[in-house]
């Protein structure tokens, strides 16, 4: 009896001081030994110096959409850089903006905004932050760019050394190239470079088309029109024409409206939040009420894209994401991004449409977009130019629900490698160590090199815990 008391009592005592944390899965629910929100680089110094006295590990957290418990784990001191979002300088004429790495796209295209200015490289929405974006190696929309280290000049990172350096092509560049979709595991950076461009105006244009006439539109149409500014492509959930049809958009430069007038209008802002958000909520709970939504969504979601045709970059750059907050219960959504050779496009359409049928997953959303080459970054994902395949479903949130997940994700990470494709990591953790060590031969090299600049493996978060075996 008097164990059971002390059991409880040591058992009371860890979780009742123990901060739980979570991400955008909301599945990875981990108990952490603290979280600081540092506004300035001196308080993320002491949270070093505090680490080592306490022998404890770092995590660093940006907005936590990164969906594998990339950005924390167990009993680690999470630094979140949230409230480390300062921009501190912009320089109109060369087009540069230099910010703290806790600031949001959405921060940046406020402070742009009425100088005509415009994000080169973010993803398809504002609500990242730089420093969880540059992470990653984040990517977009614009088809004539790559990854975001190819719009970055110069990174300034604290080091697990406590010393504070400056990488970039022209100093520390090997650390530049490692940092810059490292995941937290070389350091924190603290402030940034970043190039800009012009806040085009651009017509919109939307296209229907059959998934197996893609490949050809985006050489064709995409990459040989020297006018267009975004390119992506929404795949049909309609039972009627499911993953066989779908809409091709293209923003191209208007050619009487220019940047100059693009002052003129306002940054968007979300609507019908709650309407949209409620709606989504029933579609994840019930199976039944999803499947009358597909029948029905098809032709809105054509209507919906022709409606807003003349749109300036940074507006055409914000994308609705407010819907997706929820909090979990019996189902969950999940997001999976792939990238396939254009030739594969069509069988990979074919291969998911047949796995929703072999696995208890369902699919609210298949977006497609193209990706250049660009091998800059020593974690890679274009080392071949490819079309990007973003899938969103619902699982449940059951042990039975998380296990038919994770076979979907091998099965799809299989199909994908198996046509020379290859996926995205701050995806589930959910491949196994075979599967990432094919899609990327790098990583064994990567975590060494990642121990040579933090030899007390200080900076850890569960990709490492999951994936490192050395
Ligand atoms: C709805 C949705 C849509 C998405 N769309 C896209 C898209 O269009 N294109 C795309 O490329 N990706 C996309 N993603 C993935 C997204 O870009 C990554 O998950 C990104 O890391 C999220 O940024 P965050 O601020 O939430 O970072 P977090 O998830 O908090 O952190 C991500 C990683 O960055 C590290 N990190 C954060 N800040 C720092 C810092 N200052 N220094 C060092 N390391 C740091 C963390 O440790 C972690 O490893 C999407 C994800 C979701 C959920």
């Amino acid at each position: 009896m008097r164990l059971l008391v002390s059991f409880l009592l040591v058992f009371w005592i860890i979780h009742d001081n123990a901060v739980d944390i979570n991400d955008f899965s909301q599945l990875n629910k981990t108990y952490i030994s603290d979280i600081i929100y540092p506004t300035n680089i001196a308080e993320i110094q002491a949270a070093l110096v505090r680490a080592k006295l306490e022998s404890k590990k770092i995590s660093i957290a940006g907005k936590r959409h990164s969906q594998g418990g990339h950005a924390f784990c167990p009993q680690a001191i999470v630094i979140d850089m949230c409230r480390f979002n300062r921009i501190i300088n912009l320089n109109v004429a060369d087009k540069i903006i230099t910010v703290q790495t806790g600031a949001t796209w959405d921060l940046v295209q406020h402070y742009i905004h009425h100088h005509g200015l415009a994000i080169k490289v973010m993803q398809t929405a504002e609500i990242f932050t730089i420093g969880g974006s540059l992470s990653v190696n984040a990517h977009g929309r614009d088809p004539r760019f790559g990854p975001l280290i190819e719009t970055i000049r110069a990174v300034r990172i604290l080091l697990a050394s406590g010393t504070i350096v400056e990488a970039s092509r022209a100093q520390n560049y090997d650390l530049f190239k490692l940092a810059i979709g490292g995941y937290g595991l070389f350091g924190i950076i603290l402030e940034v470079d970043i190039e800009l461009t012009d806040n085009t105006v651009y017509q919109k244009s939307v296209h229907t088309l059959q998934v197996d006439k893609y490949a050809d539109f985006i050489n064709q149409k995409v990459l040989s029109d020297d006018q267009l500014g975004l390119h992506y492509g929404i795949v049909s959930m309609s039972p009627y024409n499911f993953l066989k049809e779908m809409v091709a958009v293209k923003y191209v430069k208007h050619p009487a409206l220019s940047e100059k007038t693009s002052h003129a209008c306002t940054l968007s802002q979300e609507t019908n939040v709650k309407f949209l958000r409620s709606t989504l909520n029933l579609q994840r709970k019930f199976p039944s009420y999803h499947y009358f939504a597909r029948l029905f969504n098809w032709s809105n979601i054509i209507m919906e894209e022709r409606q807003r045709d003349v749109v300036c970059r940074n507006n055409a750059m914000r994308h609705p994401t407010a819907l997706l907050e929820y909090t979990a219960t019996s189902h969950v959504h999940a997001l999976c991004s792939y990238f396939i050779p254009s030739e594969s496009f069509a069988c990979f359409m074919d291969y998911l449409r047949a796995s929703c049928r072999t696995y208890k997953v369902r699919f609210f959303a298949v977006l497609t977009r193209y990706i250049p080459c660009n091998t800059e970054s020593f974690m890679s994902y274009t080392d071949q130019r490819r079309i990007e395949v973003v899938v969103f479903l619902f699982h449940k949130n059951s042990p039975q629900g998380i296990n038919e997940m994770r076979r979907w994700t091998q099965s799809t990470v299989d199909f994908v490698l198996a046509h020379h494709g290859t996926y995205y990591l701050p995806g589930n953790l959910h491949p196994t160590y075979h599967q990432i060590n094919t899609a990327y031969p790098q990583l064994a090299e990567f975590f060494a090199k990642k121990r040579a600049y933090d030899p007390a493996e200080i900076f850890v978060n569960y990709f490492y815990l999951k994936y490192n075996r050395a």
